[in-house]
């Protein structure tokens, strides 16, 4: 049942809610949480949905450790009146919503895939386990699959369906595989990585228009050329969840800017008692530049961090930024930040096992690493760089 009033409210159960509520409880708060997400099957893993889930459900745990003292309530957040300090909830299955009141509130409602302008209904996109189930039951082996976007969810979606047996095409107006992530290093080595194990790459290509339905798409290209699939995939990236915010006044051009703290602000300053984690953020730097990540490791530092200051206890430094992706049987990590421009040099190698960690660094003084298959080496380069050791 719906509260009329709880302390600390979360709007949001996944992993930045997690970290939050973990670390409140490890330093002893003892307070009634209410924790809402209006996904029923909250909280559980995003990372797995498009790797080992994705084809062999029956043999991976997405199950999250979460405090059973934290019950999940299944509802959604439909408003927010700031000036009352209440929330609009409608529990899942009910027709009329209800109003808690709070104290504080954290908003970690993360982010939803984008859907393109020329992409008609039936065309798939991944986020939840749902999701991933409906990817699972389309596109089987032996089935031809097309993929939209070639960043690490649809680079993981074409290997994970590929080695389940599917034809895969794989696709993307870049001209290379992972721009957002690798900053265009080591296209070719990636591109060449998903072409061995046997993955469609076409890169550069302009999509005009998606036709058809389930089970019979066409997609024809600016060259003139038709593509003909049995299941299409639309994976060209995330947005926040902020729509059920738009009468709140909290956000600004759209989006919810936090602080260093993970304080909600506005052009009036920092809003009291509203916080926001994990990928529905935008950070505000000092510097005014604006910053959103979409990282499982950035999610939970942001949940843990937030504990720690509604804990009264002092901030540790923000973590050095981190992101891991599996792509055609390889694990590629990325540490620090890459420069676009950046000089790419071999900083470690050892064929034997096919690792290599690369260091990007970048004219501005920009320091970053790209491990593949290296996760002992960036480990102790994570655990350095936190130490603050070079
Ligand atoms: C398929 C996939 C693979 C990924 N792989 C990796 C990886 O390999 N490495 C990596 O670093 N990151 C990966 N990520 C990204 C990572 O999972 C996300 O960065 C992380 O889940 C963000 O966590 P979050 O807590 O901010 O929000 P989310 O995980 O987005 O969860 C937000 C929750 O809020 C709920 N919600 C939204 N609106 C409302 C509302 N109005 N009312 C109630 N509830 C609401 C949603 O149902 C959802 O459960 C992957 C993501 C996906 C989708």
């Amino acid at each position: 049942m719906i509260p009329d009033h709880c302390e600390l409210v979360v709007v949001g159960a996944s992993v930045a809610a997690e970290a939050l509520v973990a670390r409140l409880r490890e330093l002893g708060h003892g307070g009634d949480i209410l924790v809402v997400d209006r996904d029923p099957r909250m909280p559980y893993e995003r990372p797995p949905l498009s790797k080992l889930y994705l084809t062999r459900p029956e043999d991976t745990d997405i199950t999250v450790e979460w405090d059973a003292n934290t019950p999940v309530m299944a509802a959604e957040a439909v408003s927010l009146q700031t000036s009352e300090k209440r929330l609009e909830l409608r529990a899942n299955g009910a027709s009329e919503t209800q109003f808690v009141r709070y104290d504080t509130l954290v908003i970690a409602t993360g982010a939803t895939p984008i859907r393109l302008p020329i992409e008609p209904d039936g065309v798939l996109r991944l986020r939840t386990a749902d999701d991933s189930a409906k990817i699972r039951s389309a596109a089987q082996s032996g089935c031809r699959v097309g993929i939209i976007g070639a960043g690490a969810i649809g680079a993981e979606l074409a290997t994970s369906l590929r080695q389940n047996g599917a034809e895969v095409v794989l696709m993307d107006k870049a001209d290379r595989p992972l721009e957002r992530l690798l900053v265009g290093h080591l296209a070719a080595d990636v591109t060449s990585w998903l072409q061995a194990v046997g993955i469609d790459c076409r890169w550069g290509v302009d999509i005009q228009r998606i036709a058809g339905s389930p089970g019979d798409w066409t997609v024809v290209l600016g060259d003139g050329s038709v593509l003909a699939f049995d299941a299409l995939v639309s994976a060209v990236g995330a947005r926040p969840i902020t729509e059920w915010l738009s009468e709140s006044g909290l956000l600004t051009e759209g989006q919810l800017l936090c602080n260093a703290y993970g304080n909600v602000i506005t052009e009036a300053g920092a809003v009291e008692g509203i916080y926001g984690i994990g990928d529905v953020v935008t950070r505000q730097l000092p510097s005014g530049e604006r910053v959103r990540t979409e990282s499982w490791t950035a999610a939970a530092e942001h949940g843990s961090r937030l504990a720690d200051l509604l804990m009264s206890r002092p901030m540790l430094e923000p973590e050095i930024s981190y992101f891991w992706t599996d792509v055609a049987g390889r694990k590629v990590q990325v540490l620090g930040s890459l420069h676009r421009d950046g000089a790419i040099e071999v900083e470690f190698e050892n064929p034997a096992r096919g690792a290599i960690v690369y260091r990007v660094t970048g004219s501005d003084g920009s320091e970053g690493w790209i491990g593949v298959n290296a996760q002992p080496k960036i480990a102790m380069l994570r655990m350095a760089r936190e130490k603050g050791t070079p």
